[in-house]
């Protein structure tokens, strides 16, 4: 198996995914990144995520790629999302139906790869943190910027080329497969130029701010709409700082770029001062 067919694989379960089980989820096109199982930046997640944070041979010994993938949600349930201080029912339900997909897509990849003869090992989607520290051991947002798919905005989240608003999930396997070029610069605005911070100003649990992130208050806003969606399952979530922001369904510094070049192109960009 190559990286294509790989890539293919997953797209092509997310595609059926929604018809086959008739979910109230929507999602767009996945993303998939590839990382080496010895690249160093795994090494220092030990330093940035927790001394505790598993390497690619502490779950498969004879690992050699790591595959990470990114569903990102419908414009309309990051739209439901968007008013009131409590997380909509929609993406509730969103995070629970992508979290049994990631499951499901992980597993269909596996069972792919394992008939090739590669070994694979998967990892949970979610709730594979510590409790009280409140990090996890294995962070897909971590393992996803490894492999390429994009950088971290003010909102902690990864930014890829189809935004934040979406789920990641990540495996391990023997099969060896080329790394990703991780992309240079920044895809957060507030990052990139100081701009923005509408995530920040976004927040409704008092915890997100230019200049730190109180993970305690954001954890409690979670489980406040844990509570109110009890019927749902275990939805942990809130999402506020994910929508209606720049960021939601795209990279926006890479837009700003694409725009002004074709401001460029067409003569409107103003003359520069010499
Ligand atoms: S909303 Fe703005 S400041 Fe916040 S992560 Fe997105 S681009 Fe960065
Ligand atoms: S998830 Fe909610 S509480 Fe946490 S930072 Fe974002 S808006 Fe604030």
């Amino acid at each position: 198996m190559n990286k294509q067919s790989i890539a293919d694989t997953l797209h092509g379960f997310v595609l059926r995914y929604r018809h086959e089980h008739s979910t109230g989820t929507r999602w767009r096109t996945p993303l998939v990144g590839f990382a080496a199982a010895d690249d160093p930046l795994f090494i220092e997640l030990k330093r940035v995520v927790s001394p505790t944070h598993a390497l690619p041979n502490d779950l498969l010994r004879t690992a050699r790629t790591v595959v990470s993938f990114f569903i990102p949600l419908a414009e309309s349930i990051a739209g439901s999302n968007i008013p009131g201080t409590l997380a909509s029912r929609e993406w509730a339900l969103a995070y629970l139906e992508t979290n049994a997909l990631i499951d499901a897509a992980a597993l269909h990849t596996k069972r792919l790869i394992e008939s090739k003869g590669h070994a694979v090992e998967l990892t949970m989607p979610t709730h594979n943190f510590d409790s009280r520290k409140l990090v996890s051991d294995w962070s897909h947002r971590h393992i996803a910027f490894i492999a390429g798919l994009g950088r971290f905005g003010l909102n902690n989240m990864l930014i890829t080329g189809s935004g934040c608003c979406g789920r990641l999930g990540s495996f391990v396997t023997s099969l060896e497969l080329a790394s990703d070029p991780r992309p240079g610069g920044e895809a957060c605005l507030f990052r990139h130029d100081g701009s923005c911070r509408r995530c920040a100003l976004r927040c409704v649990g008092d915890a997100l701010f230019p200049d730190r992130f109180q993970r305690h208050n954001c954890h409690e806003m979670c489980l406040r709409n844990e509570e109110a969606h009890r019927c749902l399952g275990k939805a942990d979530v809130c999402g506020k700082c994910l929508v209606d922001v720049p960021c939601a369904f795209t990279d926006p510094v890479k837009q700003r770029k694409i725009k002004a070049e074709q401001r460029h192109a067409d003569g409107l960009q103003p003359p520069k001062m010499p």
